[in-house]
């Protein structure tokens, strides 16, 4: 592996290179910390979305919701956002720089001196700044038309709780899931995808008896890991972190983060939270509507708990991205592969004739058109074949088909394998079935 210093760099170089995540308004300079998926990378972040929704909604007992990024700003009153969803904020006088307060060290925050340029006494008092971005709805721009661009998605789900229960025959225990864009004018936004403006969430709110609360988010750690085990993560590489008392926030009576040791370190990929009754709560409170449940078994009333799975789907993708990422020496070359698990590759399946000619790319071209019907191809006819399996195994695509000119004579192809790059010749009318063996198993 790469020195983890320069890991990072190489994978953002990658990224560009190969097509997977471009830096926003690039031809304008960029803009605060924006990222655009591209060809490959939006095929990878919705094999995960996709991962996500199956492994969610593919059960009885949750359903799926898609619910406004703009919301009633009452929502974001009753939730605590507008209060309280603070970040400490501290400039540097000299440089200019601007940090988190909880991003410095005790000793910076004591002395002054700014951790960037050094200058002692030069650092501000801890300004709270709100993450929230505002903006109006209609034409007039007066505090009547204040609206907010939605910091997290589960308040979607919070307000439609009623809507749910009443049209899909529910019984608590219930979740909703939903996968959207996120956004919070964050301070110090970085580390390539990890922390940016705008992102993309997919979280779960599980409803439960108030006394079942306990019960529930056990089962959902565990349920949790097991998915990032299952999308291929290095399970050494994840970790679960409780929260301390002066951690959690406002809304949760006990949090876990799912951690991932990122090149920069352990950092939150998931969390999962008990929400208590602390949001339906809240809603009943300022909207004056009845969001409790009854439980007809029982003849019992109650606002139900909720245990919340929040994962981000940009966090999950570069957790994908450095797991995978290999270095290998390969006949004294050096060999860069993403050993994605096939669930997740953008690409599937490379399709290759040897050359140009000689009837070879007809070949190529209808063995192209069999296996698009059941997985994503990329069919490539240009350069040295070794060129063709080294851009392959940098965008992480799991086989390669190559057409030559043993084909002309007894119909078999070559199928190699990304990991152990071993070859074998097979029928060219038994690929459909081989592959499926392969991705299935
Ligand atoms: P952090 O402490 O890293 O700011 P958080 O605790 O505020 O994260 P949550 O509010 O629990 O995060 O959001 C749930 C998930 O949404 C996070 O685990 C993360 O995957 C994702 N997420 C949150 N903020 C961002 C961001 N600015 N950029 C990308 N993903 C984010």
């Amino acid at each position: 592996m790469p020195k983890e210093s320069s890991l990072m760099d190489k994978i953002v170089s990658l990224c560009k290179r190969r097509g997977f995540i471009f830096q926003g308004s690039e031809i304008y300079g960029g803009v605060g910390s924006t990222y655009d998926y591209g060809p490959l990378g939006v095929e990878l972040k919705m094999n995960i979305k996709n991962a996500w929704w199956t492994s969610m909604t593919h059960r009885s007992d949750i359903v799926g919701l898609d619910a406004a990024i703009l919301m009633h700003p009452k929502v974001w009153e009753a939730s605590g956002h507008v209060d309280g969803f603070t970040d400490p904020m501290i400039d540097c006088k000299q440089c200019k720089s601007r940090f988190r307060e909880d991003d410095l060290s005790q000793k910076n925050i004591e002395s002054g001196q700014c951790p960037k340029c050094g200058t002692k006494d030069s650092l501000t008092e801890a300004r709270q700044f709100n993450l929230m971005f505002k903006t109006h709805i209609g034409p007039v721009e007066d505090s009547s038309s204040i609206a907010y661009l939605r910091p997290e998605t589960a308040q979607g789900i919070y307000v439609n709780f009623k809507n749910v229960l009443d049209t899909s025959r529910q019984k608590v225990p219930f979740g909703i899931a939903q996968i959207g864009k996120a956004f919070r004018n964050e301070i110090t936004p970085g580390n390539f995808i990890f922390r940016t403006r705008e992102f993309e969430q997919m979280e779960m709110q599980y409803f439960v008896h108030p006394e079942d609360d306990e019960k529930y988010f056990e089962i959902w750690k565990e349920e949790r890991l097991k998915w990032y085990d299952e999308l291929g993560i290095n399970k050494a590489k994840l970790r679960l972190h409780e929260h301390s008392e002066d951690e959690l926030a406002h809304y949760a009576k006990k949090a876990f983060d799912i951690e991932y040791e990122f090149p920069f370190g352990w950092k939150e990929l998931e969390g999962i939270h008990n929400r208590t009754d602390f949001d339906l709560k809240r809603h009943i409170k300022f909207s004056g509507k009845k969001l409790d449940y009854f439980d007809e078994k029982n003849n019992e009333r109650f606002v139900p708990y909720i245990i919340e799975t929040s994962a981000g789907v940009d966090r999950t993708t570069l957790t994908c991205l450095v797991d995978a990422y290999e270095e290998e020496e390969v006949k004294g070359e050096k060999r860069v592969v993403l050993k994605f698990n096939s669930k997740i590759a953008p690409i599937k399946v490379g399709i290759f004739p040897l050359v140009n000619k000689d009837g070879l790319p007809e070949i190529a071209e209808k063995i192209s058109k069999d296996i698009s019907k059941n997985f994503a191809i990329f069919y490539d006819s240009k350069g040295a074949i070794g060129r063709r399996y080294r851009r392959m195994d940098e965008a992480g695509t799991p086989f390669g088909i190559t057409v030559d000119y043993q084909t002309l004579e007894d119909g078999t192809v070559t199928l190699r394998d990304r990991d152990t790059m071993a070859q074998d010749r097979i029928p060219a009318e038994r690929l459909s079935g081989e592959l499926t063996k392969k991705f299935s198993s």
